[in-house]
């Protein structure tokens, strides 16, 4: 067999086994199967006892004998099939509810069984369901033995023959209920798998030679021998170190080859100078730089002039003063004649931004203008015309920027805030609307941890503001159920008459959902109930509100002409209103780690001590615990987001989740972290030294097959 063949050719599989495989694991070839990697394995020498099983035994195999062998029918042409094993320990029951006549037939009294599967507790006794089961015939060695020719598809699963297995090592492999019922259970992948290696001929490296050798890696054939049948734990080490590395290898050369691709054929404007729009405004800044918003204005300003297209992220928590960072950016971009845009994730925020960017623009010679879907026609028409001819020098928007008709004079830079609300499209939009394409600049309130970050965007460079302004007080975060509510709602009083104002925030997973909405206008009743008017004045900003409409309520708490916001997470991102100092965060649970830092940043932005409070039912799941231990006790956003990545895991990051990306299969962003660096530092060096890869026929090769699946290609 060959590594493209497909895997229905295998002796053993067949049509009906292959859709399973396809259907359920996607494997399709030869080359697929062997990348259904064991999840783990059983030490053959710790067989279970039944007298010492506990409920936490994932999948255990026991040795016995059956009894008892029952069959009760549950309805037409369904039964169900029970039989006791007794392992001189103690008794469980074995229970099928599918294929009962085919296994009636093979159950033997007088028999040793291996009996493999997931015990529980069931009226007091042990029981497992659909347990995978082999004949035991003393040792577990591969013995010419006679073959008993079985009818159909379904010899392994309940096989006579011994195990063809010799290693101490049982390969545990994923599987689904309904490849069990198709007679796929992990000891038949097993055995498949098997059949496959020892038919296979040596399999081809595919990493360079070198890289093998300086890494001391076992070779592509040796380390997928043994990681399906291991002799022992070194072998199983190794194994899975070799295949982790090549998993990476080649996600980096994934995108670190595009990105060097667009550089070797992208040119970056030159930003030559920096003139008097910057220098004005730096001079009448009322406070001085962090030295962090310093090193990250240097590192752009580096950027901009070195003929190479920038793509730059800058990471900093809420409040750290990226805002501030962009816009001095965009006035280099002024100042060397060209136009600069930003965009923002919600009308909102956008707005904000225009507002903010008026404030510290005041008294400068600047053209701003703010383009939003909500804007009149007319005045969208103006605006466009200006932004064409170049009058407007710095446009504020949404994705109203990236439509068709928006067509800008000369757009140097482009900011995009908050990153991960926007699709990788809608981006590459914003790279054509200029030639040579503008210089890019993201910023993420989302910390990435920094595993990730070298992952996902290879050598993009990444600028970190980790600093807050000076005279910030930490936000005390504090954890409430129901019961404590009077006291929460007191707490909030004595904010109130102390001057302060509050948010009280629900989660809204859709905006248009119902049942959400009605959450909050329940909230809303309640908190109007304990903060009567006229005493109290309360706003409700939701995501069915006109933009207007949010925008009035919003306008009403900043004045502070009401004093609480009871909302759902449209406040999420951006809001700055310095009096506010009290978060409260209602079924705090169904919000995720980066969600609640981000919300918890919309407080704490004064002088004032500010608080939050997240509120949760009496019980919660495990990572529903951990996420709210995390949140009170750090605020550091680079620990709650490797905390989130933990807990979530990478494939579930907002915005990795419909990328495809780290869709890896043994590798862990998480926990590979020396791995992750090795594999970029060797592609990042290979790449330098030859990169049209020249000299790497092989990995040509790769990049060729690649190419179409890359994604993330266009933004790193
Ligand atoms: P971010 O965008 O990172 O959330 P902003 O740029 O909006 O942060 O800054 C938050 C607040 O801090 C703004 O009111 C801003 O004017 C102020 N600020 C920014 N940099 C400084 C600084 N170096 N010193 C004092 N205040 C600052
Ligand atoms: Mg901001």
């Amino acid at each position: 067999m060959k590594l493209d063949d497909d895997i229905v050719y295998l002796k053993g599989v067949g049509p009906a086994k292959a859709r399973l495989l396809a259907s359920e694991l996607g494997v399709h070839t030869v080359a697929d199967m062997l990348e259904h990697f064991p999840y783990r394995y059983i030490d053959r020498s710790s067989l279970s006892t039944i007298a010492t099983l506990t409920e936490e035994n994932n999948y255990v195999v026991l040795r016995g004998r059956v009894s008892n062998i029952q069959t009760v029918s549950t309805g037409r042409n369904r039964e169900r099939m029970t039989c006791d094993l007794y392992d001189g320990t103690g008794y469980i029951q074995l229970v099928w509810f599918a294929g009962t006549k085919w296994v009636r037939e093979r159950l033997k009294p007088n028999v040793d069984y291996l009996v493999m599967g997931k015990p529980s507790v069931f009226n007091n006794g042990w029981q497992m369901t659909h347990p995978e089961l082999e004949v035991e015939r003393g040792e577990w060695r591969t013995e010419s033995g006679e073959r008993r020719e079985e009818n159909g598809e379904r010899v392994s699963t309940l096989s006579t023959l011994h195990s063809p297995l010799s290693s101490p090592f049982l390969p545990v492999y994923n599987t689904t209920e309904k490849m069990k019922q198709g007679w796929l259970g992990a000891r038949t992948i097993a055995k498949l798998m098997e059949a496959l290696l020892s038919q296979l001929p040596p399999i081809d490296e595919t990493l360079p030679q070198e890289v093998v050798m300086r890494y001391r890696l076992a070779s592509r054939d040796q380390a997928l021998r043994w990681v399906h049948f291991p002799e022992n734990q070194q072998q199983i080490e190794a194994a899975r170190t070799r295949l982790k590395f090549e998993e990476l290898f080649f996600m980096q050369l994934d995108y670190q080859y595009a990105h060097s691709e667009r550089q070797l054929h992208s040119a970056g404007r030159v930003f030559s100078v920096v003139g008097d729009h910057f220098n004005d405004f730096y001079k009448q800044l009322p406070f001085s730089l962090t030295g962090a918003q310093k090193r990250v204005v240097r590192e752009v300003r580096e950027d901009m002039r070195t003929g190479r297209q920038m793509n730059r992220l800058i990471q900093g928590d809420v409040g750290s003063g990226k805002t501030l960072v962009a816009l001095m950016c965009m006035l280099i971009a002024l100042d060397n004649g060209c136009q600069a845009c930003l965009m923002a994730p919600t009308e909102i925020l956008a707005t904000q931004h225009y507002q903010t960017f008026l404030r510290m623009l005041d008294g400068l010679d600047i053209s701003v203008e703010l383009l939003i879907g909500s804007v009149k026609s007319a005045a969208k028409k103006r605006i466009k015309t200006r932004i064409a001819n170049g009058e407007t020098q710095i446009v504020i928007g949404t994705h109203a920027l990236i439509e068709d008709d928006v067509h800008f004079h000369d757009l140097g830079l482009v900011v995009i805030d908050e990153q991960h609300r926007f699709g990788v499209e809608q981006r590459s939009k914003l790279w054509a609307k200029a030639v040579p394409s503008p210089h890019v600049l993201v910023m993420t309130a989302t910390p990435i941890p920094r595993t990730l970050a070298m992952t996902l965007y290879g050598d993009l460079d990444c600028s970190i503001i980790d600093e807050l302004p000076p005279g910030r007080h930490p936000v005390r975060t504090y954890h409430r159920t129901e019961p404590r509510r009077p006291l929460v709602f007191s707490f909030l009083k004595k904010q109130i008459d102390a001057g302060r104002q509050v948010y009280i925030v629900y989660p809204l997973i859709h905006e248009s959902d119902k049942m959400d909405l009605k959450d909050l206008e329940d909230g809303l009743e309640m908190v109007q109930s304990y903060f009567p008017r006229p005493q109290y004045a309360t706003s409700m900003v939701h995501g069915q509100l006109t933009a207007e409409e949010k925008a009035f309520e919003m306008e009403r708490f900043k004045q502070g002409k009401t004093q609480i916001m009871v909302a759902t997470t449209v406040i999420e991102v951006g809001v700055d209103i310095p009096n506010a100092t009290v978060m409260v965060i209602e079924n705090a649970e169904r919000f995720g780690l980066s969600q609640l830092h981000q919300l918890r940043g919309r407080v704490g932005r004064g002088a004032e001590q500010s608080y939050c409070i997240l509120m949760t039912k009496d019980q919660l799941s495990y990572t529903s615990q951990e996420r709210i231990r995390t949140m009170c006790s750090t605020s550091d956003g680079f620990q709650i987001a490797e905390a989130d990545l933990r807990l979530r895991g990478p494939g579930d990051i907002q915005g990795l989740a419909q990328s495809g990306v780290l869709d890896l299969k043994l590798a862990s962003i998480v926990d590979d972290e020396p791995l992750v660096a090795a594999t970029r530092n060797e592609v990042r060096d290979i790449l330098a030294a030859d990169p049209t890869l020249s000299r790497y026929p092989l990995l040509q090769q790769y990049i060729e097959h690649s190419k179409n699946k890359m994604l993330w290609g266009k933004i790193s």
